[in-house]
């Protein structure tokens, strides 16, 4: 038997998936259908631009398309360009990687406001997600708020205070460096709603906010908050020496204090504490904000209430998946439900892989393993599904005039983007338009 199988959505962990199902000789085609005109998912739209080498990984996840059983289906939008029950016409199985690209709210009064964003939204934008908008105003921002104790919390913190002539060697789209350069982020205050211990963050994320260059930290934490405990692990324990470290070289004996007539750039991180309003000077649809309030309780009290001065507020709190129509939903957990990938009443057909099947946890690699379980199910499954004359769905999106970026046009904005590198000296710069993407696409 020979089998076609949609992998939808080109991220890591759809193109994991990709190479698992190649491993099977039963599979005779694979179709990648990816709703941007780009590959890559999260590794090209939420690895932060000053972390090329994560982005590497794209290199050996492209090698699948050396495969002439696979082909890319980018600047299809399924749901839009083509339904599920298409898919389910046109291909044996389908394995969606479709991630969790959307914010979570805290739910507290102001959070509406212009200014106030949530990471992926910010993250989108940094990266040049075609889809992504400006945060209101961000060039106005002088002091920031991140809410979070993630990895995330700690990328978003960093882009802001990186001075700008780092950036401009990135691939950050140049309209977002000029943003970000007229903008004057001198101050971030990260709020972690429990104890240093646990927070989320790793390690290396961790050593290097807290070794910017021209940046104090001030920790807003008791000396026994930051203090080795036995029951502690020891991923928790080297953060907690970091974090002992960058306070005694940055501020021998103080806490949440700075020399008079400082100047330079501060990142605080203040824990126990959460926000509880965001507040503006003026009210309408013009608001913006203007400050946070937040509440301190550590373990023990007391517990205090503040108020900080900011422009701008990025909620780092989680991402979410999106329901696909017609499949089951987690609401609570924002996933599609599924046993080892399989979604349940599907008759075998549909699958999950990646953050939509097990949350937003895990850094690129934890979806390889992910994706081989997946993988896995739906070849033990294949036996059981009665082979079926299958459409081409190529044909299906011709007839309807969508312009698919293939694998070669895909290439040609490769080439472009890397020709604008060349010509702000930068490896490469990404274009974050659309229509100029798939100008380049489609360029001879
Ligand atoms: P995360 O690691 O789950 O962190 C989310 C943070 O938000 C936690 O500190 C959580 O605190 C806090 N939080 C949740 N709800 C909150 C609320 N209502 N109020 C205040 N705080 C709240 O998620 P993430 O940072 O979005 O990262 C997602 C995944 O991507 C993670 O696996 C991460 O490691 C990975 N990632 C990795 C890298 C890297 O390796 N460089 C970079 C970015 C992301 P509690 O713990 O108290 O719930």
């Amino acid at each position: 038997m020979a089998y076609r199988i949609a992998v939808v959505g080109a991220g890591p962990s759809g193109l994991y998936a990709v190479q698992a199902l190649l491993r099977s000789e039963q599979v005779d085609r694979v179709d990648v259908l990816e709703s941007l005109p780009a590959p890559y998912g999260l590794l090209r739209y939420g690895v932060a631009p000053d972390h090329p080498k994560t982005k590497t990984v794209s290199r050996a996840l492209a090698r699948v398309f050396d495969d002439p059983r696979v082909r890319f289906f980018g600047n299809v939008h399924v749901g839009r360009e083509i339904s599920r029950e298409e898919l389910l016409t046109h291909y044996d199985a389908i394995v969606y990687a479709t991630g969790a690209r959307y914010d979570r709210d805290l739910g507290i009064p102001g959070e509406e406001l212009a200014g106030s964003v949530g990471a992926a939204r910010f993250v989108a934008w940094y990266s040049g997600h075609p889809d992504a908008r400006q945060p209101a105003e961000w060039h106005g921002t002088r002091s920031l708020v991140v809410v979070g104790a993630g990895n995330v919390a700690l990328d978003v913190s960093r882009i802001a205070l990186r001075p700008s002539s780092v950036l401009a060697g990135t691939d950050i789209p140049r309209a977002v460096l000029e943003e970000l350069q007229q903008g004057a982020v001198t101050t971030v205050h990260l709020l972690c709603r429990r104890g240093p211990e646990h927070a989320k963050f790793s390690r290396v994320e961790l050593a290097e906010l807290l070794n910017l260059p021209d940046t104090r930290i001030v920790l807003h934490a008791e000396d026994d908050w930051l203090a080795d405990r036995p029951e502690l692990s020891r991923e928790v324990l080297v953060n907690l020496r970091l974090f002992r470290a960058a306070r005694s070289r940055d501020n021998p004996g103080s806490v949440g204090t700075l020399p008079d007539g400082d100047t330079g750039k501060v990142m605080h991180f203040h824990f126990w504490t959460s926000p509880t309003a965001i507040e503006s000077r003026s009210e309408g649809p013009d608001a913006h904000v203007s400050g946070v309030r937040i509440r301190t309780a550590p373990p023990g009290g007391p517990i205090t209430e503040d108020r900080i001065d900011a422009q701008a507020v990025i909620r780092a709190i989680g991402y979410r998946g999106e329901p696909i129509p017609g499949l089951p939903f987690d609401a609570e957990r924002c996933l599609i439900p599924n046993t080892d990938g399989e979604v349940p009443g599907t008759g075998g057909r549909e699958y999950v892989t990646g953050w939509i099947k097990r949350g937003p946890t895990g850094v690129i690699g934890t979806n390889k393993g992910d994706a081989a379980q997946t993988v896995t199910r739906l070849l033990t499954n294949l036996a059981d599904i009665p082979e079926a004359q299958r459409p081409e769905v190529a044909e299906l999106l011709a007839g309807r005039g969508v312009e698919v970026v293939r694998w070669t046009d895909w290439h040609r904005i490769r080439r472009a983007e890397d020709a604008l590198g060349a010509e702000y000296g930068a490896p490469t710069i990404k274009i974050a338009d659309r229509d100029e993407l798939l100008a380049a696409a489609f360029s001879e």
